[in-house]
């Protein structure tokens, strides 16, 4: 079965390569147009060198020499080339593919080793897939405002939604500021609508500005990745699930709650929190619920290892939206 990260990522290299092979198509046609000599000598060089492979297939005589004046000819035409392309203010490679990666010429592969870069784009591959792109020019710190937070308090929470909010605001700008030294993971806990996903976009937006390596997935798809990982074998994606700076799951418990979920659910928890790699959680359900659905195992890490934040409220996205119309 061909997975379909590695499909994704194979798609990825072939945009590279073709938007490449585009640009250097441009590149030729203005040299055409501006040089044209140029190109004669590119059609010259191409000539010999073909005509050097039929000799030495027909075994022509006194082959050797006819080699060495033959590569002669292209030095000296190649020499020509580039001293017409400086000459006339062009890089030396103008003519040449320019690779995003020159190890692998664009492909993942050197040989049949994956190329350093390969990771890299799996990453690219995972964000496509989450469109975390396009949830990311949405939520970020530029669009958010306490004004959205409602400044009266109920009856039944401590304090109003909009101081509550501050203090979770404050809790994740300190996860932000100190990425790097302390050791934290947050879970935003509460009713649907109160910010919770938005929040944490936020976060993974201005920590991937920072160059951390952020990923972001639905429970939902995280248990698929999981499987994946376990059934097919996807390595590069369980160590990138498991060693990224910061994994976003978003929406614990929307996710089918079996046995096989919680065991892979709990394995990566415990591995993430033995490697200090953090977390952000959110999820719909109370603590209560929390405790009710996952084994005592998930729930003691879950309580245990993560800043409890409390989210509550009226539904901000029916502010968010009253105030587009405004
Ligand atoms: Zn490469």
């Amino acid at each position: 079965m061909i997975n379909g990260y590695q499909a994704e990522v194979l798609k990825i290299y072939d945009e590279l390569r073709n938007s490449e092979e585009k640009a250097l198509e441009n590149r030729r046609a203005e040299i055409e147009k501006k040089l044209p000599k140029v190109i004669d000598i590119e059609k010259n060089i191409v000539k010999l060198s073909l005509d050097m492979s039929i000799n030495i297939l027909r075994k022509k005589e006194n082959i050797e020499e006819y080699i060495s004046v033959i590569k002669e000819k292209i030095t000296d035409l190649r020499v020509k080339k580039s001293e017409l392309l400086v000459s006339s203010g062009y890089p030396l490679d103008y003519l040449e593919m320019h690779y995003n990666c020159p190890k692998c010429k664009d492909t993942g592969f050197v040989g049949t080793i994956k190329c350093e870069c390969y990771k890299k784009n799996l990453i690219k591959a995972l964000y496509r897939s989450s469109e975390i792109n396009y949830i990311l020019e949405r939520d970020n710190f530029d669009n958010f405002s306490f004004q959205y937070f409602s400044p009266y308090k109920s009856s039944n929470e401590p304090e109003s939604p909009r101081k509550n909010m501050e203090k979770i605001a404050d809790i994740s700008w300190n996860f932000i500021e100190n990425f790097n030294s302390i050791d934290e993971n947050l879970l935003f806990y509460g009713d649907s609508g109160t910010g919770k996903s938005f929040l944490a976009n936020c976060i993974a937006k201005e920590l991937l500005d920072r160059g951390h390596m952020v990923i972001y997935r639905t429970a939902v798809d995280l248990i698929k990745d999981l499987k994946g990982a376990r059934f097919d074998s996807q390595e590069e994606l369980e160590d990138l699930l498991i060693n990224c700076d910061l994994l976003i799951i978003d929406d614990l418990g929307t996710e089918a709650l079996t046995e096989f979920s919680k065991t892979e659910l709990f394995n990566l928890l415990n591995r993430k929190l033995l490697k200090r790699r953090k977390m952000i959680i959110s999820t719909n359900f109370t603590i209560e619920a929390l405790l009710k659905n996952y084994s005592e195992r998930i729930s003691s890490r879950l309580l245990g290892n993560f800043t409890l934040c409390k989210f509550y409220g009226e539904d901000i996205r029916v502010r968010i939206n009253m105030n587009k119309k405004k």
